[in-house]
């Protein structure tokens, strides 16, 4: 919208009432009144109803066009006291721009976030800004907008680094400093102020108008007629389809107006379904009230006023004329904001945003997008505003919240979601904590809206009603809201902040009390429970605050008396939660081995126990903080250490991890799934970090405070296990427990859970606070213990990692040192390996693996050492030292209660009996055992002296058991168990540990004389004794024997295999068989004889019988004419793979006539097979089975298949390749060697001629109905036919009748499929697109090859040598399926083409494809040569077809060639000018008969040259189908790439190396068919573009270039609008890949109707761009769609692959994408080799919910 031109000169056009009116006199007129805003308001009074809503079709471009001239542009000539052309053109020049870009993205634009600058995920830059700024060399992340959110570029607090791109730079003089109004006049500045004032009054005045029927105050219109409109406004509870029916109902329109109105009503928020009086109007509301009023609340339906609408229009339109004239001046922007943020007569919130806002709820969805706008290009791009606007946004924080919770609406159409833009900056969210308490009121707003508590007043989300569930789900905008406020982290701390952060935390901490402990479980005995609990909300809102409660503890972490503060408000928070802790619980004492401690009685298994543990779980994590910041140490005064009570402390979060070990033994079965999903998620990686992890840390604290023997009797008590371990009589478990099977099962399980425990309690030192680590190296074993399972790929790494508020792992910061990266192929993905130096940090008992993890990660490092050849004992890492205040966490290991436990065990495996004990239970305490004595060798390394070790393991473990019991020590146990055969899996783990404590008596014996300097691992190296070493050799050599066995057996697994899957092994077995197929063929020819494969000279096929198996009975069979019917597995389909004309409309399929193959290629019949064999009846039988089975299939269970059983499409019973029918092998023609003198090319065609003459008299007399023809029958036609013809000779049907009946098996399919008709095997075209197949096969295998650059022949895979031959041979024996009268006559037309023939109407030469001609003349000419008898043979015929055919595509060929650019002449030698010359005088004669529509000749050289390019890929084509044809050998030559192939070629062909000669011998034979090929009707009109112009040679067609980087695609499809619905924006935009063509993928607005079904715009244009089958790419899925037909389709990886290999299917991870160009060509050789639909078929059978979805809706 820009300012008028000039005043007066349009509205005369426009409308004769508006003649007089002239802005400029109405402003000069307005600078003049004293109540301006009362004359502005009459303006518009008398106006708005004038331009706006005058009936009931709005027609919104004369609206605007008015509008501009009579309302703004008075306004603007007010504005700037002169003409707003020349104003604010002035304007914009003086204007300082913002350094802000503030671009508003698009819906589906792409963003891009800086990972190593942005200050937090949700600053981004357009891709203008992004393409201009330092980020694009970092890493960086791309996504797709939503819609709405503005660039962030010039923004100093959202970069960490590079705030500006080039273009938003800075001046060096500064103007951002400057008050943009410092060079604007006063007067200026007063006139915009009123403008703007009252312009804003009275958009906010109108759109907050909620009476129907009434103006504002001096804007009631002068004349009011009864005109009303009937409008309807978007709610979310009806759907689509109710409101489109009740609409139909009340306002009697169709279904597709009552469609258009849903969608406007669902995009815009309202629209006028009626216009008329109050009557008309009021009728269709009570109508549309009445019939949705049943199940909800009715459809919000008003009737206005048409002048309320009209001015709702303009209010609407006045907003977006403020937001542009803003945009001319940063100077109008801020007097904008000033307006805005001006305080009105009500006081505080009164202004008019604060009006807007707070009615936000009240406007519909169109006036809500358009202030909103307005707000982001004025409010949000001030500075100095947006302080001020936030500061009123927090102040009404609570109401807009409120409104927005009640409201239904999604929250992008809400004010709320500007949140980000506000709460995001650091400096606005500090500010507003600190003077607005937003942390605060954020918190409470949410705490207050969630009020289902229960008595203890904790949440509860039982039985929570479908609308409460909806309401929290809205509520949790709030604590994303949260999250910006916290996300960047405070450098400096006020003391005004500190109190703030306080209080928030305070506020903060009251929610996570309302969360400790809710949803509690009680263990259900006897039977299931009736109903699945509700656990999903409580888990939802635990999940959504995971992150707020790290950012918390990182925010406590920056200042030490913020931690010491925050430290204290948690414990006594977590006092309040457990005050009655104690409380009605007995207190017990346990005592053992001579220890005892008291505590209460307390068993899960019986009470009350519950998931929920915030409150612990945060003071878990400042403890932590205490730890790694020093605070502990030194400030200890200020801390309430001395209140802690440990066994407090660990009380929860013990339940909680007995609770888990309870569950995995199976004692909690009848809860249901509700806990076994809690359990996952408590463990997952999403919540682990705030649930499981913290619980362990809370025991670390709590068991460093305590006497390591009390805590593990606590820890055994609530385990339910202290009375095993706690009596004398412990080790001898088996004699007293002999009781249920399941107890026993029960306990076992929870020893191993327990001993797990003990072991994660002293071995997780890995967070840095906790052991001496640096933050790095907990990443580091994740990734390490990721990799010990398996190679991984970085997607699987990031999922298995927890990412922090910024969506970081920080795994990239340290991959490369834990692993290598190995680069995918062309399928698959990138994998990290991890270096195998870092395998001995592998943990079995890694805390985050589960159970599957863990068995998985044992596997294969046990395979690994077995590999290296080492004992595959999987001994404990060496483990990094505790820090200070956990450090007594070591004594857990050396406790006398953990040896009498250990000792326990170790007996039970000394004297095993049934089940009482279990070997990962054993495995277990080995494990321990190992970590206590690398405890010892740790300590013993580090210290100097003997004494500084306080840890004595291998001292206790030596000691044997105290009178009276005299047990073993466990040292001898382990001896014992050393040897004992049932422990063959543990043995090298014993040993490992029996030697090391040898090492460390040396050590400690050593120590005394000398401080050890060889290191553990070394010293126990050289311990090995000599046997061991020679035992474990002789193992290895086992192994390898072993190995080399298994292998064996593999490989002929494989073989099995390949054969079985052989589209897996397709390449490498295309090769294999290329090879060993040209062996076959070459290898015994005799040297000296030029190969020729036709002519009657032609060579003879090497072996004489075909010999094949059946792969259904695996019976062997020669293939005989008389023999049984052998078959090919084939796949017939359309195919414009190689069409040179995309816009050739299809053909109507039951007139079409496919005689003649246009040279454009349009449309063509592929024939393909998989090359499998069968026997005729083996095959019928197999069919008939499947399509039984289907049938019954189909009645069962309505599910499709891959395949279509009623199209004749199955499977191919060996390698499941999607075929639709079966080719029969024939035998080869026999050569029959007559003696007789084959005639010349004037002989034979003068007796061919004879022969057509006769045939055509004979078809006469067969056919007399033609009463038209008989008239024209002329005496000279009765010519007699040649000797030897015989007309109404029937030859003898050569074939077998199984055979007889595949020949037509396979004519019916083809012309079915070729033609999309119905199957009629009586059709006179079965044959010719059976021809024509044969030739499009044959054509598009040679350009292949030539894309492939692979040679001619021997390159080809069997099974496509197999379909040529068989297809080349169907072709010539097609007449004996079909009538031979038939056959006859379409070869008569074919050859009136070359040789004119009065009584056919041939086309134009132009108009044919040559190589389909010549395989239609020699397939068909087997019809009229079986009647001859004269002994002309049919490889002579087939010669002088070749020669005939040839000369006709040279003279194409130099039609066609275009004007030849004037090179240089280049000397020649001999031949060559021969050649030049003929070629020269050729042109001459054509252009003598052309006149002169043909350019001059300027250099025969060049034109040689083309010709020889041009005629080449014919020359190939004839060559494999007279090879495939005849049998003939091929000559080596052809079957490598040299130079000298067209010499080769001409000779194998039996042509001249001068092709030229063909026409000059003959020159006076063809020199009339010359010239009647040039005189032709249509050549004339062809040659001057009147048809579309094919030049040769046809270039190969390839798929649409695709750009480097795929945010350009992502930008390219984001501006896409869809074709049909006027300029929205396309929710799925696809592009095919073959054309380049954008699609309105689906989506209700670009369906069409095709064939009688619905189908989308993906499906409907496959069949306009090729024949039905498509390849696409979803551009906003970052996916390949494949389509074929309307139910076949499947998805396929894209080429585009990020860094680290891995393709981005959903764009869900947003790393930068880039074309792989591999990956690319192979999808396109999938097209060009027509292997689509059957990657489709093989796709849909490995993944059978692909068969499900609606493939044509796309
Ligand atoms: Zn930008
Ligand atoms: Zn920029
Ligand atoms: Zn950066
Ligand atoms: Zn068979
Ligand atoms: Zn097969
Ligand atoms: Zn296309
Ligand atoms: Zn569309």
């Amino acid at each position: 919208m820009a300012a008028a031109e000039s005043d007066r000169e349009v509205p005369s056009a426009l409308c004769p009432k508006f003649v007089n009116f002239s802005a400029k006199d109405t402003a000069s007129k307005w600078l003049q009144v004293s109540d301006l805003p009362k004359e502005v308001y009459q303006h518009m009074a008398l106006y708005v109803p004038q331009i706006y809503c005058l009936g009931p079709n709005l027609n919104p471009q004369r609206e605007d066009l008015r509008a501009q001239l009579l309302l703004q542009a008075p306004l603007e000539w007010y504005l700037c006291g002169e003409d707003p052309s020349t104003g604010l053109a002035k304007l914009q020049q003086s204007n300082q721009p913002s350094q802000l870009c503030g671009h508003v993205f698009k819906v589906g634009e792409p963003t891009y976030s800086c990972r190593e600058c942005a200050a937090d995920p949700t600053c981004v830059l357009c891709m203008q800004c992004f393409l201009g700024s330092v980020h694009k060399e970092h890493r960086y992340r791309m996504t797709t907008s939503g819609g709405g959110g503005f660039c962030d570029c010039g923004d100093t607090e959202a970069w960490k680094k590079g705030p500006y791109c080039h273009k938003h730079e800075p001046n060096i003089s500064d103007a951002s400093q400057e008050d943009p109004l410092a060079h604007m006049s006063a007067d200026m500045i007063a006139r915009c102020y009123n403008v703007f004032s009252i312009i804003l009054k009275y958009a906010v005045d109108m759109l907050t108008w909620d009476k129907e029927d009434e103006l504002p105050e001096g804007l009631e219109p002068p004349d009011r007629g009864d005109t009303y409109y009937c409008m309807l406004f978007n709610d979310e509870v009806h759907t689509y389809e109710q409101v489109i029916y009740t609409l139909q109902k009340a306002v009697n329109c169709t279904q597709k107006e009552a469609v258009s109105f849903a969608t406007t009503v669902d995009r815009d928020g309202r629209k006028s379904v009626r216009y008329g009086d109050f009557q008309y109007c009021e009728q269709a509301k009570s109508v549309i009230v009445r019939n949705t009023s049943r199940q909800s609340k009715p459809l919000r339906v008003q009737v206005m006023h048409s002048s309320v609408v009209a001015h709702q229009c303009f209010a609407l339109k006045a907003l977006a004329w403020l937001g542009h004239v803003i945009g001319y001046s940063d100077a109008l922007r801020r007097i904008l904001c000033q307006v805005g943020l001006q305080r009105g007569l009500e006081g505080e919130n009164s202004s008019l945003v604060d009006t807007l806002m707070l009615c936000d709820s009240k406007m519909w969805k169109g006036a809500r997008n358009v202030y909103h706008q307005l707000f982001m290009s004025s409010l949000l791009m001030d500075l100095k505003y947006k302080k001020l606007f936030a500061i009123q946004f927090a102040k009404n924080y609570e109401r807009l919240q409120s409104d927005y919770v009640k409201d239904d609406h999604d929250r992008e159409f809400s004010v709320t979601d500007l949140s980000v833009q506000m709460f995001t900056v650091p400096s606005l969210a500090r500010m507003l904590i600190t003077e607005e308490d937003l942390m605060t009121t954020i918190i409470r707003t949410f705490v207050d809206h969630l009020r289902h508590r229960d008595l203890q007043g904790r949440f509860q989300f039982e039985r929570y009603t479908a609308q409460q569930a909806f309401k929290f789900r809205r509520v949790q905008s709030l604590i994303g809201d949260l999250k910006y406020v916290l996300i960047s982290r405070p450098n400096e701390w006020s003391d005004q902040l500190r109190e703030k952060f306080l209080e928030g935390l305070d506020t903060f901490l009251e929610l996570l009390k309302c969360m400790q402990g809710m949803d509690p479980v009680v263990r259900q005995v006897g039977q299931h429970i009736e109903m699945e609990p509700e656990w999903e909300a409580a888990f939802t809102l635990q999940m959504k605050l995971t992150h707020i409660i790290s950012m918390m503890q990182e925010w406590c972490a920056t200042d030490e008396r913020v931690l010491i503060d925050a430290y204290k408000m948690c414990l006594a928070a977590l006092t309040h939660c457990h005050s009655g802790f104690t409380d009605g619980e007995q207190p017990i004492t346990l005592s053992m081995s001579g220890h005892s401690v008291d505590t209460i009685r307390y068993c899960v298994s019986q009470e009350k126990v519950s998931i929920h543990l915030p409150v612990s779980r945060i003071l878990a994590g400042l403890h932590v903080l205490l730890s790694k910041s020093e605070v502990a140490y030194r400030f200890p005064e200020l801390l309430p250490l001395s209140e802690l009570s440990p066994p407090m402390l660990i009380e929860h979060p013990l339940r909680c991890l007995v609770l888990c070990a309870q569950v995995h033994a199976g004692m909690w079965r009848r809860n249901g799934f509700s806990l076994v999903n809690q359990i996952y998620y408590y463990h997952n990686v999403k919540c682990r970090v705030e649930m499981f992890d913290k619980d362990l840390t809370m025991l670390q604290a709590g068991a460093s405070m305590m006497d390591p023997n009390h805590f593990l009797m606590i820890v055994l008590s609530r385990f339910e296990l202290y009375h095993i371990f706690s009596s004398a009589e412990c080790r001898k478990r088996y004699n007293r427990e002999n009781a249920n099977k399941d107890v026993i099962q029960q306990n076992n399980t929870l020893i191993e859970e327990m001993l797990h425990l003990i072991m994660m309690v002293v071995g997780e030192r890995f967070v840095a606070g906790i052991g001496q680590v640096e933050s790095c190296d907990e990443i580091k074993r994740e990734i390490i213990h990721q990799l010990c399972i398996r190679p991984m790929a970085h997607s699987e790494l990031v999922k298995a990692l927890p990412e922090n508020e910024n969506k970081e792992t920080g795994m990239e910061r340290v991959i490369d040192s834990v692993a290598s990266f190995k680069k995918p192929g062309v399928t698959g993905r990138g994998l990290y390996e991890l270096r195998p130096e870092c395998a001995k940090q592998f943990n079995l008992y890694f805390y985050h693996y589960s159970r599957a993890d863990q068995s998985k990660a044992e596997e294969a490092q046990r395979k690994l050492k077995r590999q290296n050849g080492e004992d595959t004992a999987l001994p404990p890492p060496v483990l990094p030292p505790f820090c200070p205040l956990l450090a007594s966490l070591v004594n857990v290991l050396q406790c006398d209660v953990l040896l009498s436990m250990l000792g326990a065990v170790l007996q039970w495996a000394v004297e095993p009996s049934g089940g009482h004990w279990s070997e990962s239970m054993l495995q277990r305490v080995l494990h321990l055992i190992g970590m206590a004595l690398l405890e010892e060798q740790q300590q013993l390394e580090n210290s100097s002296e003997d004494h500084d070790v306080t840890f004595h393991f291998t001292l206790k473990i030596s000691r044997p058991g105290e009178a009276p019991s005299n047990t073993a020590s466990i040292l001898a146990l382990l001896e014992t168990l050393q040897n004992a055969p049932h422990l063959e899996v543990h043995k090298d783990m014993i040993r490992w540990i029996l030697k090391t404590v040898a090492v460390i008596k040396t050590m400690r014996e050593r120590t005394v004389a000398a401080p050890v300097t060889t290191s553990g691992e070394r010293s126990q190296e050289e311990l090995v004794p000599d046997k061991d070493k020679a035992e474990r050799k002789r193992k290895a050599e086992l192994a390898r024997l072993r190995r080399e066995k298994i292998m064996a057996q593999m490989s002929e697994m494989q073989r099995h295999f390949i054969d079985e899957n052989k589209e897996l092994f397709q390449q490498s077995l295309e090769e294999l068989e290329a090879s060993s197929s040209t062996s076959m063929e070459h290898s015994p020819t005799t040297p000296d004889a030029a190969l020729l494969c036709v002519g009657p000279r032609r060579s003879r096929p090497l072996e004489k019988r075909q010999v094949v198996t059946c792969i259904l009975c695996q019976e062997e069979q020669e293939i005989r004419a008389d023999g049984k019917a052998m078959v090919l597995a084939a796949f017939v389909q359309r195919s414009t793979v190689m069409s040179k004309n995309r816009k050739r409309p299809p053909h109507d399929p039951d007139r079409y006539d496919p005689l003649f193959m246009h040279p454009d290629l349009s449309f063509g019949t592929h024939t393909g097979s998989c090359g499998h064999i069968m026997h005729s009846h083996c095959w019928q039988r197999y069919f008939e089975a499947v399509q039984a089975k289907e049938q019954r299939r189909q009645q069962r269970l309505r599910v499709h298949t891959s395949y279509d059983v009623e199209n004749g499409e199955f499977l191919c019973p060996l390698c499941e390749c999607l075929s639709n029918t079966v080719i029969p092998l024939l035998p080869r023609r026999a050569k029959t060697s007559s003696s007789f003198e084959q005639p010349g090319l004037e002989l034979w065609m003068k007796s061919t001629g004879q022969q057509v003459r006769a045939l055509h008299s004979a078809h006469r007399k067969l056919n007399p109905t033609s009463t038209e023809e008989m008239e024209e029958t002329k005496p000279e036609d009765e010519s007699p036919p040649p000797d030897g013809f015989a007309v109404d000779h029937t030859p003898t049907n050569p074939y077998s009748s199984t055979i007889k009946e595949m020949l037509t098996t396979f004519g019916t399919a083809t012309y079915k499929v070729g033609l999309k008709v119905h199957p009629n095997e009586q059709d006179a075209r079965v044959p010719i697109v059976c021809w024509g197949s044969c030739a499009y096969t044959i054509q598009s295998i040679e350009r292949l090859l030539v894309d492939e650059d692979k040679p001619l022949f021997g390159s080809l895979p069997c099974r496509q040598d197999d379909c040529l031959s068989s297809l080349a041979r169907f072709g010539s024996a097609c007449w004996i399926a079909t009538s031979l009268p038939t056959v006859q006559a379409h070869f008569i037309r074919l050859l009136a083409a070359l040789v004119p023939d009065p009584q056919e109407k041939a086309p134009c030469i132009l108009d044919i494809d040559m190589f389909h001609l010549l395989v239609s003349l020699v397939l068909s000419y087997q019809a009229v040569h079986c009647q001859d008898s004269s002994g002309l043979s049919m490889d002579a015929a087939q010669l002088h077809f070749l020669h005939l055919v040839t000369v006709g595509h040279l003279v194409q060929i130099l039609l066609t060639s275009g004007p030849v650019e004037a090179a240089m002449d280049q000397e020649s030698g001999g031949a060559e000018r021969e050649e030049e010359e003929a070629i020269c005088r050729l042109y001459n004669t054509i252009r003598t008969h052309l006149g002169s529509s043909l350019p001059e000749l300027t250099s025969g050289w060049h034109l040689w040259r083309c010709v020889k390019a041009g005629i080449l890929p014919y020359l190939r084509a004839a060559a494999l189908f007279f090879h495939h044809l005849n049998g003939a050998p091929t000559p080596p030559e052809l079957h490598g790439l040299g130079s000298g192939q067209w010499e080769v070629l001409c000779g194998y062909l039996n042509l001249p190396t001068n092709l030229l000669q063909l026409y000059c011998s003959y020159q006076e034979l063809l020199e009339p068919l010359l010239k009647g090929w040039c005189s032709h009707p249509d050549m004339r009109q062809t040659l001057q573009g009147g048809g579309s112009l094919v030049s040769f040679p046809r270039e190969s067609n390839r798929l649409i270039d695709l750009p480097d980087d795929y945010s350009a695609l992502i930008n390219q499809a984001s501006s896409f609008t869809c074709p049909k619905s006027g300029g929205d924006k396309s929710r799925a935009p696809t592009l095919c890949l073959v054309c380049g063509t954008m699609l309105c993928s689906q989506s209700y607005c670009c369906q069409t109707e095709l064939e009688g079904d619905d189908v989308g715009a993906c499906t409907a244009h496959t069949f306009v761009c090729g024949a039905g089958l498509g390849l696409f790419l979803r551009v906003r899925e970052s996916q390949v769609l494949f389509l074929a037909g309307k139910t076949k389709g499947c998805f396929y990886a894209p080429p585009y692959l990020d860094d680290y290999g891995e393709t981005d299917q959903g764009l869900r991870r947003g790393n930068p994408l880039h074309l792989c160009r591999e990956r690319y060509r192979k999808i396109q050789k999938l097209w060009r080799q027509h292997s689509v639909t059957e990657e489709i078929g093989h796709a849909q059978e490995a993944n059978q919910t692909l068969v499900g979805i609606d493939w044509q809706h796309l």
